[in-house]
């Protein structure tokens, strides 16, 4: 399995200026061998005509980490962190974690749902995500995962996450501190 993770590009791809933080874009992805491949335009350069055989296409607004940096680092959530952990393995167990992670990303606004269905060879569900704070477009797959694998994926996630609240040097606390805590 192949999960390819598509990020925006730094301008456009008609007139090649590059973006500002919060500029309005227009993005589409084709299937390309089979591939995903990923195109981005400015609104003066965006027109229907470029809409062509793609396989989906959204408006998004361009974020540049650098002019964002003072802003609140909700980017670096350790949701967001398990999930670009997960979503780069190609083993069922860590694609359920990142399916379920995708789908709280999602309730949080950080995903948009861009697109769901079948992949073209029809061999697994497909589900596109954009990432508002990374520019990034996400191909989530579902490889029909079982009941016991998505119980598994949530077991996983959440044991990810109490990791990031109780990070390893809280075990240097005394014995004595840690009781009355807890
Ligand atoms: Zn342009």
């Amino acid at each position: 399995m192949d999960i390819k993770i598509g990020k925006s590009a730094r301008g456009c791809l008609g007139c090649e200026q590059a973006f500002e933080h919060e500029q309005q874009t227009t993005s589409l992805v084709r299937v390309q061998d089979g591939v995903l491949a990923r195109e981005d335009y400015c609104d003066a350069c965006w027109n229907a005509d470029r809409t062509g055989n793609a396989f989906s296409v959204w408006n998004s607004r361009f974020y540049d980490p650098q002019v964002a940096e003072q802003e609140p680092p909700e980017s670096f959530s350790p949701l967001r962190q398990v999930f670009y952990e997960s979503v780069e393995s190609d083993s069922r167990e860590e694609t359920a974690t990142a399916y379920l992670a995708a789908q709280l990303l999602r309730r949080q606004k950080v995903f948009r749902l861009i697109k769901q269905g079948d992949d073209p060879d029809g061999e697994v569900h497909l589900i596109l995500y954009s990432d508002r704070l990374a520019n990034r477009l996400i191909e989530v797959r579902d490889p029909n995962l079982s009941y016991a694998e998505m119980e598994e994926g949530r077991t996983r996630l959440l044991a990810r996450l109490a990791e990031f609240e109780q990070p390893e040097d809280a075990e240097e606390e005394t014995p004595d501190a840690q009781a009355q805590q807890a």
